[in-house]
């Protein structure tokens, strides 16, 4: 490792290129070193030279981290750290390897045993991955709390072969290519001596054994994807965004791994009514001119019923009301938020004659006072009712 190329040189970009330029020029490398189709002997090595270039040089945060330090500054990567960020699938996408119909993406576990690290994964046990599950709830739910059964599309051990990946009452035989290990050894004679790699083997693609009779069910993958119902309790309070695990609902874990997580990612349908704040509500309340001058009592809804506010007399639009403990759960703690109702004066647009003649009379025998506010304009927040 110790003369390394230059990533930029590797791909061939100029050091200001553009994220899509420096994916057209490593799709175009990788199409020509893929290690399934060059004749290139040395293909697997310079594979891996453009594709760990791409992988450092596609991510803001590693790139900007080479672009100052150099090699040197991806010290603090593991492999695996490098090439995490590279969506395979995407790239290869057409290209006819390395995308399995099913969407598993066998090759891809090649491309990184290739690699040379991770070797333990194809043999090993591996736990499956966590699956994400969007819930739409209603502001009401997310204020009572909320138990639901949800179906939930995830990976599950094959029910007709039981994972064995072979049709029942046929028999999956030892790959003679490999002798079972899964694995072949690749000798290259270079001008530097013998270099051995290792790779996993096509006739079984890594497998150890030979299916002549793949099941029908699951067509050889030993999964299958399927819907299972699951129970969930959304506790009272909870936010739009949060997430809840729920261990083992997952996909199914590889070679005896044990299975993912269930993420189920909560969403918060918005209100016809209200505004969320952490655990306070705002409500904006229409009033008439009429009722904000003299007073009134009002009724306002609430999350979970309706309250009377009483407004009043001289109340100024905009003036904000406090009402206690009518806000949401604290998901936390006991207790709730507030409901704060914001009250907004409608000043009326069409007047009958008589209205007008009326208004004009007020406007008459108050002369300037109705202008002079005695206190209090900005004293906004006030606490109406209960505790
Ligand atoms: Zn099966
Ligand atoms: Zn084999």
């Amino acid at each position: 490792m110790a003369d390394k190329r230059d990533y930029y040189e590797v791909l061939g970009v100029e050091k200001g290129a553009t994220k899509k330029d420096i994916k057209k020029a490593y799709r175009k490398l990788a199409m020509e070193y893929h290690p399934d189709v060059s004749e290139d002997p040395e293909a697997g090595e310079k594979f891996k030279e453009i594709s760990e270039a791409y992988a450092v040089l596609s991510d803001e945060e590693k790139r900007n981290t080479y672009d100052q330090y150099g090699h040197a500054g991806m010290n603090g990567f593991s492999q695996e750290d490098i090439f995490n960020n590279i969506n395979f699938e995407d790239i290869f996408r057409g290209f006819g390897f390395g995308g399995s119909s099913g969407g598993g993406g066998g090759g891809f576990e090649s491309i990184f045993d290739l690699f040379g690290f991770g070797g333990g994964r194809r043999n090993g046990p591996q736990q499956g991955d966590d699956v994400l599950y969007e819930m739409k709830i209603t502001l009401e739910e997310a204020s009572q709390g909320v138990e639901e059964d949800i179906e939930v599309p995830h990976k599950k051990t094959c029910p007709r072969c039981n994972g064995s990946k072979a049709e029942p009452g046929t028999e999956s035989r030892t790959c003679d290519v490999c002798g079972g290990s899964g694995q072949v050894r690749q000798v290259q004679n270079t001008p530097l001596g013998q270099f051995a790699t290792i790779r996993p083997c096509s006739a079984c693609r890594g497998e150890g054994k030979i299916i002549d009779t793949p099941c029908h069910e699951c067509h050889g993958k030993g999964i299958v994807r399927q819907k299972s119902t699951i129970n969930v309790k959304i506790p009272a309070g909870v936010e739009d965004g949060s997430r809840l695990r729920v261990p083992g609902e997952g996909d199914v874990g590889k070679r005896g791994g044990p299975p993912g997580d269930l993420y189920v990612l909560i969403r918060v349908k918005p209100h016809q009514y209200f505004q969320r704040e952490g655990a306070n509500l705002h409500y904006e309340k229409p009033i008439s001119f009429v009722q904000a001058t003299l007073g009134d009592k009002v009724d306002v809804p609430t999350i979970d019923g309706e309250v009377e506010l009483k407004i009043p007399a001289g109340t100024q639009t905009g003036t904000s009301f406090r009402i206690k403990g009518q806000g949401m759960p604290h998901l936390r703690w006991n207790g709730k938020g507030n409901l704060y109702v914001k009250v907004k004066v409608i000043t009326p647009r069409k007047l009958s004659p008589r209205q007008k003649e009326l208004l004009e009379e007020f406007a008459d025998i108050s002369g300037d006072e109705i202008y002079n506010e005695d206190k209090g304009f900005f004293d906004k927040v006030k606490d109406a009712i209960s505790h």
